[in-house]
């Protein structure tokens, strides 16, 4: 692991998803000093301190999110894991459904002693097989093993699972599309307020945490908050799992150390870049998140704090390295039409704008670009920004705006030219 300690990953053998080995590596005895010596508000304070933040994106604190959870509110409480991972370029969830499903099947049982939930759920993207095939094994371990059901570890505490298969739709990983998906409706995300920790699934009080965040939390409880703010940064404790793709020589899933630098990771840890081609830019997180130039990662470290200061964000951790000769305004083509086929079309900016922003770039594609194009560009996503239910809408804007700001020169050259400045090259897309 780039950095000083290992949390969330471990080295990968054909049977370590198991749960003889996940024991083997002190698995379930978090579980089993939560249960016999914390209190549920003792686990919820560790969590607060410890600074635990998100990993699907907002990077809000875990803590804050349960203290809203009132324990003994007498309403059922429900605890759902979004393992509906679909943004483009993140793979580092399944990584851990594949490879370490019981520790987050441990972790949502510490969680679901917490928050006092008596069934959980694991909403999973309908596309995995293999992780569903692990995670589903691992549930009958566990529930054989006695981890859930009834009285757990002779405890007063029971608990059950149900592991549930979306059916591919991007908005679903939404959290309160993928609540109406779990209800058996279309994953229509709704508005807020009422926040989902007051009504979420069958209008109970919800809480939806992302797989990786939820798999922090056994090691938490077994080594504590203080230990676990000894590693990454003050303002981004812990570490990160970044799944790696685009011109790098050696892409893969990585657990980081938060406050690592940017270009010690890419040179060293995965190897550098295709060809030895420089750094054109990167997508730090997911294809919603704005890129950075290769000139402007050049100094930074991996950090939330780091990344918000450079105005983009370490978001979902699926980095997409591009190399220098990478046509941007095909990229740019690609990622308009994917926010336009999952649009749920509820709102009109989206419905319309992805559609717009699509099709402009089918035109610009085409040869057939107009100079206005570019300012109309900037203006539908403008016009996208907050006018929406759910962030789709806002990171098709984020997404094409965060291109042309570093690269209209490009887009400005294709308009006249009527063809790429690289003869429309699509290497970027024969190796991510
Ligand atoms: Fe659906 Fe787009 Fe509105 Fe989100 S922003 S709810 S995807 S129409």
């Amino acid at each position: 692991m780039p950095g000083r300690q290992l949390i969330m990953s471990f080295p990968v053998t054909a049977t370590s998803h198991s749960l003889a080995e996940y024991r083997a590596r002190g698995g379930y005895q978090a579980l089993e000093k939560a249960l016999k010596t914390m209190q549920p508000a003792g686990i919820i304070k560790e969590i607060t301190a410890s600074g635990l933040q998100g990993r699907g994106g907002a990077a809000f604190s875990m803590g804050r999110k349960w203290q809203v959870i009132v324990y003994d509110d007498g309403q059922p409480h429900y605890l759902i894991a979004n393992a509906d991972e679909g943004e483009p370029g993140t793979f580092k969830d399944r990584w851990i459904l594949e490879n370490n499903p019981h520790v987050l099947l441990e972790s949502m049982l510490i969680a679901s002693y917490a928050l006092n939930v008596r069934n959980c759920f694991v909403y999973i993207r309908g596309e995995f097989d293999l992780p569903y095939r692990r995670l589903a094994a691992a549930v009958e371990e566990a529930y054989a093993a006695g981890y859930f059901g009834e009285r757990i570890l002779g405890t007063d505490f029971s608990c059950d699972i149900v592991v549930y298969r979306g059916a591919g739709a991007y908005v679903a990983g939404e959290a309160s599309g993928l609540i109406a998906s779990l209800e058996g409706k279309k994953s229509y995300p709704r508005n807020r307020p009422p926040r989902l920790t007051v009504k979420g699934l069958y209008q109970r009080p919800t809480v939806v945490n992302n797989v990786e965040s939820l798999s922090n939390i056994a090691w938490i409880i077994a080594h504590g908050a203080a230990a676990y703010k000894e590693v990454g940064t003050p303002k981004s404790p812990g570490t990160r799992l970044f799944s790696v793709s685009g011109h790098v020589n050696k892409p893969g899933v990585y657990e980081v150390e938060l406050g690592y630098p940017w270009m010690k990771f890419l040179d060293e840890d995965c190897g550098g870049i295709v060809g030895g081609k420089p750094i054109k830019c990167v997508v730090p997180g997911g294809v919603s998140s704005k890129v950075l130039t290769g000139a402007e990662i050049k100094e930074l470290v991996l950090s939330h704090e780091a990344l918000w200061d450079a105005g983009s964000t370490l978001g979902s951790g699926g980095m997409i390295v591009i190399a220098e000769g990478t046509c941007m305004v095909t990229l740019s083509q690609i990622l308009m039409r994917f926010y336009h086929h999952e649009s749920c079309g509820q709102c009109t900016p989206c419905r319309h704008g992805t559609g717009w922003l699509h099709r402009i770039m089918d035109r610009i594609v085409a040869g057939n670009g107009r100079p206005e194009d570019i300012e109309r560009l900037y203006y539908i996503s403008k016009f996208n920004d907050g006018t929406t239910i759910c962030g789709l809408g806002d990171a098709a804007g984020y997404a094409m705006s965060g291109i042309l700001d570093k690269f209209r020169d490009e887009f400005e050259y294709y308009i006249e030219h009527k063809r790429s400045r690289y003869d429309g090259n699509l290497e970027c897309l024969k190796s991510s």
